[in-house]
């Protein structure tokens, strides 16, 4: 798996992660700012996401989800 193979999508407030009321604020736990309608998020392999720029960000730095701690497997020859 390569960084481009990770699902990207638009940040929706109808879509929410498990245990997130709909309407509450989220935050991206890269950069701690709030999703707004329409951000370009990124999904890691264990659901959770954030913004495009801060997970390709992350992803060259870290194996892990900053929030559970799934490696994320990179090829490393892509990075
Ligand atoms: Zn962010
Ligand atoms: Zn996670």
């Amino acid at each position: 798996m390569k960084l481009e193979d990770f699902p990207k999508t638009s940040f929706d407030h109808s879509h929410v992660p498990p245990g997130v009321k709909e309407g509450e604020k989220v935050e991206c736990q890269v950069c701690m700012m709030n999703f707004h309608q329409g951000d370009p998020i990124l999904t890691m392999t264990c659901m959770h996401y954030y913004h495009l720029s801060c997970a390709s960000d992350w992803l060259v730095k870290h194996t892990k989800c900053p929030i559970c701690g799934t490696v994320q497997v990179i090829d490393e020859q892509y990075q």
